[in-house]
């Protein structure tokens, strides 16, 4: 599904004329199904990496295909698009809407795809019973723990059917327990769902969930 060749990344900072690259090289290729990890030290570029394949920056030098379609080619209206049907996000700091109860927060992307609210209405309770929150959805972001906070972004991150979940540090503010717990119904989503994962993490307790790791430091692919 995602396939990158040799994709670099640099920067012109101010004083200076020669681009500072902070991802050389990069060939990764990420299939359906795939439950991924990528990890490395603050600053090695996951999330410049993770940028790219979830279609938000088109500035890079390689090539990039997604199901065959090259990335490079599309415009920023074909881009938005892409990103809006293909992929669901998760964020360290679960982005929830306060205002919103949690049944409102799952419909957002449906709606704002189109959908009306009777037609969203089926597919917010089934991803809110796939992370275990059907009891959960009159009440407000701020009556939730942590934990169930992002189970919401998650469910939420599902509502559109994307191709795949890109996850920056998703239990970063977490404790380990609430952690295990995420990662857990990450892997149940993957194996009984089939939804395809990648996640950045620098825990080596959450990689361990996954089926595969890859390694990046320095802007590079290591293993
Ligand atoms: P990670 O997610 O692994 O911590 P990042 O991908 O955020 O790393 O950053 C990789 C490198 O790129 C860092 O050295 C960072 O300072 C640099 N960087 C990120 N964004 C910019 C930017 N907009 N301009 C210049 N340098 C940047
Ligand atoms: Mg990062």
């Amino acid at each position: 599904m995602i396939k990158m060749n040799n994709i670099s990344k640099s920067y012109i900072l101010n004083d200076d004329e020669t681009p500072l690259y902070v991802l050389k090289d990069i060939n990764l290729n990420i299939e359906e199904k795939e439950f991924t990890a990528i990890m490395g030290p603050s600053g090695s570029g996951k999330s410049t990496l993770i940028n790219i394949i979830s279609f938000l920056d088109r500035a890079f030098e390689g090539e990039y295909y997604f199901s065959d379609e090259d990335v490079k080619e599309f415009k920023d209206n074909d881009l938005s698009t892409m990103r809006n049907r293909n992929v669901g996000f998760v964020f360290q700091s679960f982005n929830l809407i306060e205002t919103d109860t949690i049944y409102e927060n799952v419909e957002l992307p449906l709606l704002y795809r189109g959908a009306t609210h009777r037609c969203a209405k089926p597919i917010v309770l089934e991803q809110l019973d796939k992370v275990g929150l059907l009891s959960k959805k009159d009440q407000l972001p701020s009556q939730l723990s942590g934990g169930q906070k992002q189970r919401v972004a998650i469910a939420r991150a599902l509502a559109n059917k994307p191709k795949f979940i890109v996850a920056d540090e998703p239990t970063g503010a977490l404790d380990s327990k609430t952690s295990d717990e995420i990662m857990t119904l990450f892997q149940e989503l993957n194996n009984l769902h089939d939804v395809t994962i990648l996640m950045v993490t620098h825990d080596p307790e959450a990689a361990r969930y996954c089926k595969r790791v890859v390694e990046v430091k320095d802007g590079q692919v290591i293993g």
